[in-house]
Order: structure tokens, then C-alpha cells, then sequence
């Protein structure tokens, strides 16, 4: 198989189409075979539940060639896991799991040739979705869905090596107490993207949410969940009282690589805002960066600045990034069960 002719270092984070997206189609309470399709735009009734009342959950992960010319994606189980219980919170139905990673496969075998190969850092990008199609005007759930995937090859996350980034605490919350913070949804991220735009203005690259409750616990950032290490190397891993955090693939599996493999302490609690200051290390973790460092966190005016972290990535967030980026492109041995070998 030949590859596409493309600068694949200088690919940045856009959407180019490629040869096949993968469609299937719920109707009459059930689910189309589905199939690969070269018709990537999507015809709907004005009146679509999606464009009424937004109804809609996604899911994200990557396709990349292994060493051996193996292509490959990481974990989609989690992801089809993922996807049945945000589709359950909004009364949509679900797509089952094993028909889920199937799908993921088809797709990336279809656009082989546009999985960037090994060593680029790029990295073919797959976005599972689903949404109403079907109409409503009274509000209630539509009969009509589909589901969908788009695939688009996306650069390294970081061309010019990985380098800390400043983030700052916005004037307000992503997700509600007992909301639908804990599900990959658009409309999560509809009206995170206020605060994203005044962060970016003020010269921060994103937002750290804290708990919308009390507004004094560390949740996550608008798309990736944040990790601290402490002083005796501990990796630190906040929990949210109001299950308002989403269960990012990446943070999960940062936490087994960090107590499995490389023998680290891991905790999972509460994080005061006011105790960031003790730690030594920040990182916001997702499928797009893995890990992206955090040099400080400003609220209200006032800077913390991370010590081992601030002017560049520390050693922490160094190893625990370097052993998953390994394990994902097959330079280490992985757990079992976490690389989906595609073809
Ligand atoms: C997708 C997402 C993440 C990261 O999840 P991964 O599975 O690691 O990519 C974190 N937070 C939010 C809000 C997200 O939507």
C-alpha cells in the first residue's frame, strides 16, 4: 500500500478529508449494518434533534504505524465503553461496543494510506460521533440517530519539542453539579469555549475548570484531565465529588504506567486548589498531547508556578509521557490488551 504524498511533520491540527468515513444509520429502534462511506457531508431535516436541542456525545483516538509497519490504535474498547454511557446520559441509543471497535477498525484499514508512518510524529486522528437526526420541535429525545466517523491525519502535537504552557482558572464551569461533565459531549465543550477564547486572549493556553460546586477542588481543563506529582515523586490524580470530571483513556492509563511499570506511588483524591502550590509537576493528559506540561496555574491575578516544571518539562511528566508515547508505538511491551493491531 502506497502512502499519500504529504508533508506529514508539517501537518498541523485541521481537518482534511480523506478517501472513506464510516456511516451507519438507527432507525425503527435499530442499528444499519453500516458501512464505509466516500460522501463525507451529512444531509439533515432542519428539523434534526441535533440541531435542536443537541443532542450529540464523540469520542477521539489515534491511529499510528508501529516500528514493524503494524498499523495500530490504542484502546478503543475504552472509547466504545466511553461512548455507550455518554450516549445513555442523553437518552440516545447506544452503539454496541464490539460493533463500535469494529467500525474504528474498518475505517483505519479504508484510509491506510493516510496513516502516517512511523517516526513522523503525526498521527491519523479518529472521531467516532453520533447525533439526532431525527426531527423533534416538542422537547423529547429523537427516534433517529446516526453514527459516524471521521478520520483526518493531524501533526505531531509538538513540532519544536514539548514545552510547558501557562494555564489560568476562568470565572466559569464547565460542567454542572450532577451534570454531564462526565460524558464526551459537544455541548460540554459549546460553552467552554467562552472562557477558552479569554484564556487565549489573556495569553494562557487553556483553562483549568475547578469543582462547579464550590469552586475550590482542581477538576480538568476544557479536553484533558490534569495530573500533579508532589514533592517524594507521588502522582497525584484529583477526584471530583460531583463525578463531574470525564474519564480520560490517557489519565487512566498514566496511572497504570505510573504504578505497574514504572513502580511509582499513584493517588486518587480531592486536590484543594489552594495546595497546587505544594506540588511540583502539572500536566493535562489526553489522546492529542498524551501529556501536555504545565509550567503554572494564574487565578485571580496570582501565579503558581510549578518548580520542576516551569521553564521545562519535568522529569515526572518526562518519563510517564515518554513510557505511554513507547508503549503506543511499540518501542515497549504493552499491557495486555492495549494496542488493537488493524493491519
Ligand atoms: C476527551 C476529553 C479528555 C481526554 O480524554 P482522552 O480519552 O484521554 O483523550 C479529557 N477531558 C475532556 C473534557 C475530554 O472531552
Amino acid at each position: 500500500m502506497e502512502k499519500k504524498d504529504l508533508d506529514w511533520g508539517s501537518l498541523g491540527f485541521a481537518y482534511m478529508p480523506t478517501d472513506y468515513s464510516y456511516v451507519s444509520n438507527y432507525k425503527d429502534g435499530k442499528w444499519d449494518e453500516g458501512g464505509l462511506t466516500e460522501d463525507h457531508s451529512v444531509k439533515l431535516s432542519e428539523c434534526a434533534g441535533i440541531l435542536q436541542y443537541c443532542q450529540q456525545v464523540f469520542e477521539g483516538l489515534k491511529a499510528y504505524t508501529q516500528k514493524n509497519g503494524d498499523i495500530v490504535c490504542f484502546r478503543p474498547d475504552l472509547n466504545a465503553d466511553r461512548m455507550f454511557n455518554s450516549a445513555a446520559r442523553l437518552v440516545m441509543p447506544s452503539f454496541p461496543r464490539d460493533r463500535f471497535v469494529d467500525a474504528v477498525k474498518q475505517v483505519i484499514k479504508g484510509n491506510a494510506a493516510w496513516v502516517p508512518p512511523y517516526g513522523s510524529g503525526a498521527t491519523l486522528y479518529i472521531r467516532p460521533y453520533m447525533f439526532a437526526t431525527g426531527e423533534v420541535i416538542g422537547v423529547q429525545p429523537a427516534d433517529e440517530y446516526q453514527f459516524r466517523i471521521l478520520t483526518t491525519p493531524v501533526g505531531p502535537y509538538y513540532s519544536g519539542g514539548v514545552k510547558p504552557v501557562k494555564i489560568v482558572v476562568p470565572d466559569y464551569d464547565r460542567a454542572a453539579p450532577r451534570g454531564t461533565g462526565n460524558i464526551k459531549a459537544g455541548l460540554n465543550y459549546a460553552m467552554s469555549l467562552y472562557p477558552s477564547m479569554l484564556a487565549h486572549k489573556e495569553g494562557y493556553a487553556d483553562n483549568m475548570f475547578l469543582d462547579p460546586q464550590t469552586n475550590t477542588y482542581v477538576e480538568e481543563s476544557g479536553g484533558a484531565n490534569i495530573i500533579f506529582a508532589a514533592k517524594d515523586g507521588t502522582l497525584v490524580v484529583p477526584v471530583s465529588h460531583n463525578d463531574s470530571i470525564l474519564p480520560s483513556v490517557t489519565r487512566r492509563s498514566l496511572e497504570y504506567v505510573a504504578e505497574n511499570i514504572l513502580g511509582m506511588k499513584v493517588v486518587r483524591r480531592p486536590v484543594r486548589f489552594d495546595e497546587i502550590g505544594d506540588f511540583v509537576e502539572c500536566g493535562m493528559c489526553g489522546t492529542a498531547a498524551v501529556i501536555s506540561p504545565v509550567a503554572s496555574v494564574t487565578k485571580d491575578g496570582k501565579e503558581t508556578k510549578f518548580e520542576n516544571g516551569y521553564t521545562t518539562v519535568g522529569p515526572v511528566m518526562k518519563e510517564l509521557r515518554q513510557t505511554l508515547v513507547d508503549i503506543q508505538t511499540g518501542d515497549r511491551e504493552a499491557p495486555e490488551g492495549w494496542i488493537c493491531h488493524v493491519c
